[in-house]
């Protein structure tokens, strides 16, 4: 084992970039610390230009050859990394857990799985896309899928390896090659990916991943002229760098942002099912991008709601996400902590009244949290928190849950709670969002478009639309009447 290989929790991971088919370290290293413990688990080496340079070389270097390679052998390529995905899905789940505090219950039975499930949902996808072709005036057109080139995939640490995975998987499966950085905060299971790679017969310099801060390794990286994608999810300020970085090429944006949801909750609702809707916001402690902060719930219900959402709430169980029996773990550090608290305790300063939690809890947790007596452009429903921090608003009728619902910058999701199938057609077709969820949350298929409007995103990723963004569509006309007859 090299000196620049930890072992966490057992499992042996190196701290390095994977560039070409090379481990590379850098001289200088950042400390990744464990929310659960707030215990150091590692140095990780941390880029800087110099390394960018590297990586986007050598993904340009294998570009030409993985472009060419036939999509029979990428899929089955894709194929392999996903059974090498489930071969380590308890070791690729505890890693995860012990380094952005995710529940494990959550890794080993949901999030592991799919991200195997990426893999071979677009190898899949590969071998079912079909050129296609059509006739103008006797001349035929043929539209294919050409691959891009280079990308930069840049991912947050809230669900790390699920977000990498939903970028690598298309743009391998389109002939692209990669040079993914994963946020500082969870850097490990992007260094296991490359292994998974490397022995699933992944060429070198096709999948190379670069380690550290955005703000050190980020700016080389989305400037770069050679880099001909950059698919980014993160933070709307981060988002707004890289874009004003990209323009120097214009380089192909794909930007998955924040977002500040609403759930809406009629009095026609089945209130078990809405209370139990709302209570799930808390999940991650809080840091999903989807999460349906804001709860806008009919005024004649809000007495019974919020009377059967604190019984829940207070149920649920904080605590070492190891744990089997743990609903909610830490926040990912003692920053992200620092900012939760400001927005609750400016909040509850502006006369905001916490129904439950409205402090911190013991070591890097937040108690569960829920605010009433906010007003719509107060900060706390305005902006995303990202930690277990709920809002209650309540309407009066459809038009001013829709006006509430719609009134923020994001749009992103929004889910409704109703049991009248009009009014669910009604209101769903007036709110602004990427994805809505009636009477249910979070169930989400590759084949749907994902994305956000307004400031929570651009572009979608899914099926169809990942591919699109990942390829040069060109259409080649041909004349009629065969070939040399002038
Ligand atoms: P962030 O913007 O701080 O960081 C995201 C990534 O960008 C990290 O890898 C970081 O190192 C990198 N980065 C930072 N500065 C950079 C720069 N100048 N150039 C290039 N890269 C740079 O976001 P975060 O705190 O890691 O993640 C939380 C945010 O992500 C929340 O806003 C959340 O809503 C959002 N998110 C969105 C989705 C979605 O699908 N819409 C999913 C998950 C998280």
């Amino acid at each position: 084992m090299s000196e620049h290989t930890i072992t966490v929790a057992g499992v042996a991971v190196d701290t390095r970039h994977w560039i070409g088919d090379e481990r590379v370290a850098s001289p200088q290293t950042f400390e990744d610390v464990s929310p659960i413990d707030g215990d150091t688990i590692g140095h990780i080496s941390r880029g800087t230009a110099m390394e960018a340079a590297a990586a986007v070389a050598a993904a340009k270097a294998a570009f030409p050859a993985w472009a060419a390679t036939s999509r029979a052998q990428r899929a089955r390529i894709l194929h392999a990394i996903a059974d090498g995905v489930e071969k380590r899905i308890e070791e690729l789940a505890i890693v995860e857990t012990t380094d952005n505090g995710a529940l494990l219950r959550s890794h080993r039975r949901g999030v592991m799985p799919r991200v195997a499930h990426n893999f071979r949902f677009f190898a899949d996808w590969l071998l079912q896309l079909e050129h296609e072709d059509f006739e103008t005036r006797g001349h035929t057109n043929h539209v294919s899928w050409d691959p891009a080139g280079p990308c930069v995939l840049i991912t947050p640490w809230n669900a790390p390896l699920m977000l990498a995975t939903w970028k690598v998987a298309p743009a391998l499966a389109a002939g692209d090659t990669v040079v993914l950085k994963p946020a500082e905060w969870s850097p490990l299971t992007a260094s296991l990916l490359a292994d998974i790679a490397a022995e699933a017969g992944l060429p070198a310099g096709v999948l190379n991943v670069v380690q550290g801060y955005g703000s050190e390794i980020g700016d080389a990286l989305t400037s770069h002229p050679d880099v001909r994608r950059i698919s980014f999810t993160g933070s709307v300020p981060t988002a707004k760098r890289i874009a004003e970085s990209a323009a120097a090429n214009l380089t192909p944006l794909s930007l998955e942002l924040g977002g500040k949801s609403p759930l809406l909750v009629f009095a026609d609702a089945d209130l078990d099912l809405a209370v139990d809707l709302a209570v799930e916001q808390y999940d991650n402690a809080g840091q999903v991008c989807l999460a349906a902060t804001r709860l806008l719930v009919e005024e004649s219900v809000a007495g019974e709601f919020t009377r059967l959402f604190v019984e829940k709430a207070s149920a649920l169980r904080q605590g070492d996400p190891r744990d089997e029996a743990t609903d909610i773990g830490p926040n990912i550090h003692p920053r992200q902590l620092e900012k939760i608290d400001g927005f609750v305790q400016r909040a509850v300063a502006a006369g905001a009244r916490a129904v439950i939690g409205g402090h911190r809890g013991d070591g890097q947790y937040y108690a569960p949290t829920l605010l009433t007596d906010v007003d719509q452009d107060a900060e706390i429903v305005q902006e995303e928190v990202f930690g277990p921090v709920l809002t209650l608003q309540t309407f009066a009728d459809e038009d001013e849950a829709v006006r509430l619902a719609n009134g923020t910058r994001f749009a992103l999701a929004a889910t409704v709670a109703t049991g009248d199938p009009e009014r669910a057609e009604r209101v769903t077709g007036q709110l602004v969002a990427g994805t809505v969820w009636v009477n249910c949350f979070f169930v989400r298929d590759l084949q749907a478009p994902f994305g956000g409007s307004r400031q929570s995103g651009v572009g979608r990723e899914g099926g169809t639309w990942s591919f699109d963004f990942y390829c040069d569509l060109k259409n080649t006309v041909t004349a009629p009447n065969g070939w040399n007859n002038h």
